[in-house]
C-alpha cells in the first residue's frame, strides 16, 4: 500500500513571494526512531507497513504533497531581522481532516533560500527534545504543535562536535507567525499583507468580521497560552516574534525547559543573557509581541481612527487579561474553583514560600493536592488562611488534581534520553513519551520520573540546537 495523506494545499496558492518551492535534501540512510501512530490516525493518514523512514526523511514524497519553504521575518531578542524563514524546514502540505486543517512539516530537511549561513540540518538532540516536549505539552492540555515522527538521517551534522543528523515531522494548525505579518509589513508589500490577513483570518478566525476582532482573537489565544505555560512551569526560551504562532499554539521548541525549583527569574537558554525570556517575563513579552503584530497590521488599517483605538485598547488591556487568566489557573492549582481578586495574595504567598525554601514547583503543587498537611508545620499561617479559603469548596482535591500534573518532561530526563540515544539506546526516549501521555496520573511504574534531578543530573543551560 502507498501512503495516503489527505492533502489539500492552500498556502501554495498565495502569491509567489510567500514561499519557495523545493524538495527535501537526499539523506544517506534514513532510520525510523518513532512514529506517532495514534496521531497519524487522528490526521486520517494511512501509512504503509514499511518504508516509513523514507517518507519521514523526505526521500519519498507522498502523493499530493507540494513541498515549500515559507518566508517570514521577526524580532529576535528585540531586534528586527528582516529575512528569516524556513531555513531548515519544509512544509510538505496541508492535511484537510474532520478535526481541521493541519500543516505537515519536515524539520531538518536541508537548506532553503532562507538558510542564511545555516546548514539546514538538525542533529538528534533537538529532534528528540521537541518530540518529547511537544507531545508532553499536548497531553498536559496545552495548545502546541505536535510530533508525528522522528528519523535519523545517517548523515553527520557539524556543531561543536560531529553529531548524528535527524528530522522531525511536525504538525501545526499552521506555521503562520507574527513574523510572517512583519515580513510583508516591513517590506511595504501591502497587497501581500492584505492577502495574508485574509488567508489567516479564514483559516484560524473564520468567525471574525473585522481586523480588530482578528487581533483580539490572537491576543486571547496567546494570553491563554502563556498563562498555560506559567501554570506548569514552562519556559519557552526564545519568544521571538518569529516563534509566536498566530493560531496560539506553542511552536519552536529550542532551548525550552520546565522549572524544577520555583524561581520566577529562571532562565535556562544559553543565548538569553539578559533574561528577556525568563519564566515570569513571558507574561510581559507576549504583550510586546502582540504590539508588534498590531503594528504589522497597521498598513492595512488605513488610518481608521476607530480601528486604531481598538488596537490600542486591546494591547493595553492585555496585561489585565493575563492577570485574570493567571489568577483563574493558579486558583485551580490551590483548589479554588472561582477566584476573587484577593486570592492573588494567597497564591503569591504560596509561590514566595516555594522560592524562599527553594522547593520544586511541580512536586509542591502536587503535595498540596495529595497531602497538604505537610505545610502545617512549614508555613502554618499560610496553611490556616488557605484552609479557611477553600472551606466552602465541595471538592478542592479534584480541582487541584486536574490542575497539578504529576509528571512533566524534566530537563535532566530529556538530557539523559539524548545522551543514551547518542549511544543508540532509545529506551528512555520511548519510556518518557509513554509516561508523559498521562501526566496527571500517579503510577508506581513511572514514579522515578517524578523526582527532581540529583546534583550531578541537574541541567543549568539549554541550547537552541540549531
Ligand atoms: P529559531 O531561533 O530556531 O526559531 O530559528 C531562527 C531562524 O534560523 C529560522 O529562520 C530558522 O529557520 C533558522 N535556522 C535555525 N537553524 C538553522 C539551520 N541549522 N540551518 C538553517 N537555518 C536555520
Ligand atoms: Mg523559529
Amino acid at each position: 500500500m502507498n501512503a495516503q495523506f489527505p492533502f489539500d494545499n492552500t498556502y501554495s496558492t498565495l502569491p509567489s513571494q510567500f514561499f519557495h518551492k523545493q524538495k527535501p535534501a537526499t539523506v544517506t540512510k534514513a532510520e525510523l526512531i518513532a512514529c506517532n501512530f495514534q496521531l497519524a490516525k487522528e490526521l486520517e493518514i494511512k501509512l504503509p507497513s514499511s518504508g516509513l523512514e523514507l517518507i519521514f526523511s523526505g526521500q519519498m514524497i507522498p502523493d499530493g504533497a507540494d513541498p515549500l519553504a515559507q518566508v517570514y521575518a521577526g524580532h529576535q531578542f528585540g531586534y528586527y531581522s528582516p529575512q528569516l524563514g524556513d531555513g531548515r524546514a519544509l512544509l510538505l502540505g496541508e492535511l484537510n481532516t474532520k478535526s481541521g486543517r493541519y500543516d505537515i512539516q519536515l524539520k531538518g530537511s536541508g537548506t532553503t533560500p532562507y538558510s542564511r549561513s545555516g546548514d539546514g540540518l538538525s542533529w538528534l538532540g533537538p529532534v528528540l527534545r521537541e518530540y518529547i516536549v511537544s507531545e508532553a505539552m499536548h497531553h498536559l492540555g496545552i495548545p502546541t504543535t505536535r510530533s508525528l515522527a522522528a528519523v535519523e538521517t545517517g548523515d553527520k551534522v557539524l556543531r561543536e562536535t560531529v553529531l548524528p543528523g535527524a528530522i522531525l515531522t511536525r504538525i501545526a494548525k499552521s506555521h503562520i507567525r507574527v513574523g510572517t505579518f512583519q515580513y510583508f509589513a516591513y517590506n511595504k508589500d501591502t497587497e501581500a499583507l492584505e492577502a495574508l490577513y485574509k488567508y489567516t483570518r479564514e483559516r484560524h478566525y473564520n468567525e471574525t468580521k473585522s481586523i480588530s476582532e482578528f487581533l483580539s482573537c490572537v491576543i486571547n489565544a496567546q494570553s491563554d497560552l502563556v498563562t498555560d505555560w506559567l501554570s506548569v512551569g514552562f519556559i519557552h526560551g526564545v519568544m521571538n516574534t518569529d516563534n509566536c504562532s498566530i493560531s496560539g499554539e506553542t511552536i519552536d521548541y529550542g532551548p525550552c525547559a520546565f522549572l524544577d525549583n520555583y524561581s520566577p527569574s529562571k532562565v535556562f537558554s544559553s543565548i538569553d543573557t539578559h533574561g528577556r525570556y525568563a519564566y515570569s517575563a513571558q507574561a510581559d513579552v507576549i504583550v510586546w509581541n502582540m504590539a508588534q503584530l498590531a503594528n504589522a497590521l497597521l498598513p492595512i488599517v488605513n488610518n481608521d481612527e476607530d480601528v486604531l483605538n481598538k488596537f490600542k485598547n486591546l494591547v493595553h488591556e492585555m496585561p489585565n487579561q493575563i492577570r485574570s487568566l493567571w489568577l483563574k489557573k493558579f486558583g485551580k492549582k490551590i483548589g479554588i474553583s472561582k477566584t476573587k481578586p484577593s486570592d492573588y495574595k494567597l497564591i503569591s504567598n504560596f509561590l514566595n514560600g516555594l522560592a524562599s525554601r527553594n522547593e520544586d514547583f511541580t512536586i509542591s503543587f502536587r503535595k498540596l493536592t495529595e497531602e497538604p498537611e505537610y505545610l502545617k508545620s512549614i508555613d502554618p499561617d499560610w496553611f490556616k488562611t488557605w484552609k479557611n479559603r477553600i472551606s466552602g469548596e465541595p471538592d478542592p482535591t479534584s480541582i487541584m488534581a486536574k490542575a497539578n500534573p504529576n509528571l512533566i518532561p524534566r530537563n535532566h530526563q530529556i538530557e539523559l534520553a539524548i545522551t543514551a540515544a547518542l549511544n543508540s539506546d532509545f529506551d528512555l526516549f520511548h519510556r518518557l513519551n509513554k509516561a508523559l501521555k498521562s501526566p496527571y496520573e500517579k503510577t508506581l511504574e513511572y514514579s522515578d520520573l517524578e523526582a527532581i534531578p540529583t546534583e550531578e543530573e541537574e541541567v543549568f543551560k539549554t541550547f537552541c540546537g540549531t
